[in-house]
C-alpha cells in the first residue's frame, strides 16, 4: 500500500499515512470522547477532547510500535524494510522480499503480536503505579482513563492479530509451521490462506447475521474486516503462487534482446518526435560514441521545459549506467520483479560481462505469468 502522507523517517524507515487513516483516526476519537464523558461526568468538553487526541496520538504510536518490531525482525534475517503504512485497519510494514525460511518467518509474525500485549501490559502497569485498581472498574482520573484504555485496547489488538487468518501475524505463524513441516512454502500459503478465507467468511456471515439481527453496527464492521481479509488472503496466495513459478526462470529466458537504443549526441526534441511519439516505447537505452552509458525514459524528458528541448541532448539528461540497477540473464525472475517494485522501475538493462544483451521490463514478466496462466486453463 501507498501512503499518501508521509510522516517521517524512523530508524531509516520511511512513515507514512494512507487517507483512509483519518476515517478510523475520526471515529476513534469521538468514541473515545463519549467514552471518557460516560465514565466521568465531571469531566469538562475541553478535557475529555484533549485527552481523547492525546490517546488517539498514543494508539498509533503503539501501532508503529508493533510494525516497528515486524521490520526489525525482517531487517535483522536480512529482508530490508523500506517503509510502513497505516491505514484504515491498522498497520503494514512493506517488505521487501518474501521470507527466505519459514523460521524467519515465524519470528517475523510473532514478534507483532508479542509486542502488542507488551505494550499493552506496560500502560496497564504505569496505570497501576499511578493509584488504578483493576477491581474498580475504569478510574475517573484522566490520565488513568487514557493509559487503561491505551492498555486493554493494545491486548486486544495482540488477540486480534493472532487470528490465524492468513495474511493476518497468527495466519503467518500458521504458515511459517505448516511450512517448517511440510518444507513446501506455496503449499504452506495455500493452505493458511483457505483457513484465512474460511474464517473470514465466517466473519462475514456473522457480522452480517448481528447486523440484522439487531441492527449494530458493530456487526456491520466485523462483516468488513471479514470482506477485507478475505481479499487480502486471495492476494497473497496469488502472490506467493507467481513469486515461485517465476523463481524457476531467468531473467535471460524472458528479457528483449532487441534493446531500442539512442544516440546521446541527439537533442530532445528529436528524440521526443523521431522515437518517443513514433515507436510508442518509454524506455531507451543510450548510446555514445559506440558505448553504453545509460538509460533514458519519458520521465527524464518530461522534466525538462518544452522550449529548452532542442538545446538539450539525451546524454545530458541519461540516468548514468552507475546509478541505474541492473540484472543478469541468470538473475532469477522473481529477483528482477522484487527489484523493479523496490526500485519503482519499469524496466531494467540486462548486463553479461559488461555488456547489454537486454532490457527486461515488469510487462513481459506480467505477458509470461498470463501466458503460463491461459495454458493451464486450457
Ligand atoms: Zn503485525
Amino acid at each position: 500500500m501507498r501512503p499518501s502522507i508521509r510522516l517521517g523517517r524512523l530508524f531509516g524507515i520511511d512513515i507514512g499515512l494512507h487517507y483512509s487513516w483519518f476515517i478510523i483516526a475520526l471515529l476513534i476519537f469521538f468514541s473515545l470522547v463519549g467514552h471518557f464523558q460516560v465514565i466521568n461526568r465531571q469531566w469538562s468538553l475541553a478535557l475529555a477532547w484533549s485527552v481523547a487526541a492525546i490517546t488517539t496520538l498514543l494508539f498509533f504510536g503503539s501501532i508503529v510500535a508493533h510494525e516497528l518490531s515486524h521490520a526489525a525482525v525482517a531487517r535483522a534475517r536480512g529482508m530490508p524494510v523500506k517503509s510502513i503504512t497505516l491505514f484504515a485497519l491498522g498497520g503494514v510494514a512493506n517488505i521487501e522480499k518474501e521470507s527466505v525460511d519459514a523460521k524467519s518467518e515465524f519470528w517475523m509474525a510473532i514478534v507483532g503480536p508479542i509486542s502488542s500485549a507488551v505494550i499493552g501490559l506496560f500502560f496497564l502497569a504505569v496505570a497501576w503505579i499511578a493509584g488504578w485498581q483493576p477491581s474498580t472498574g475504569t478510574p475517573p482520573a484522566p490520565l488513568r482513563a487514557g493509559l487503561v484504555w491505551l492498555g486493554y485496547i493494545n491486548i486486544v489488538l495482540a488477540i486480534f492479530n493472532m487470528i490465524p487468518a492468513f495474511p493476518l501475524d497468527g495466519g503467518r505463524v500458521l504458515r511459517s509451521i505448516i511450512w517448517g513441516i511440510n518444507r513446501d512454502q506455496v503449499r504452506a500459503t495455500k493452505i493458511a490462506a483457505s483457513v484465512g478465507q474460511f474464517i473470514a467468511v465466517a466473519f462475514i456471515v456473522f457480522g452480517l447475521l448481528r447486523f440484522f439481527a439487531g441492527a449494530d453496527f458493530g456487526g456491520l464492521w466485523l462483516a468488513f474486516i471479514g470482506w477485507f481479509l478475505k481479499d487480502a488472503a486471495v492476494a497473497s496466495y496469488a502472490g506467493v503462487e507467481a513469486s515461485a513459478v517465476l523463481a524457476r526462470v531467468r531473467v535471460g529466458e524472458v528479457m528483449s534482446q532487441d534493446c531500442p537504443t539512442v544516440d546521446g549526441n541527439l537533442n530532445l526534441r528529436t528524440f521526443a518526435e523521431d522515437y518517443l511519439m513514433r515507436t510508442g516505447r518509454r524506455c531507451f537505452v543510450v548510446l555514445q560514441n559506440g558505448r553504453y552509458i545509460g538509460l533514458v525514459t519519458i520521465n527524464e524528458l518530461k522534466r525538462i521545459e518544452p522550449d529548452r528541448r532542442p538545446f538539450t541532448t539525451v546524454a545530458q539528461i541519461a540516468i548514468p549506467l552507475e546509478r541505474v540497477r541492473t540484472v543478469s540473464p541468470d538473475t532469477p525472475l522473481n529477483r528482477a520483479l522484487e527489484l523493479m517494485i523496490s526500485g519503482d522501475l519499469n524496466q531494467m538493462p540486462v548486463i553479461s560481462n559488461g555488456e547489454l544483451v537486454g532490457v527486461i521490463s515488469r510487462s513481459q514478466v506480467l505477458q509470461y505469468l498470463q501466458t503460463r496462466a491461459e495454458l493451464k486453463a486450457a
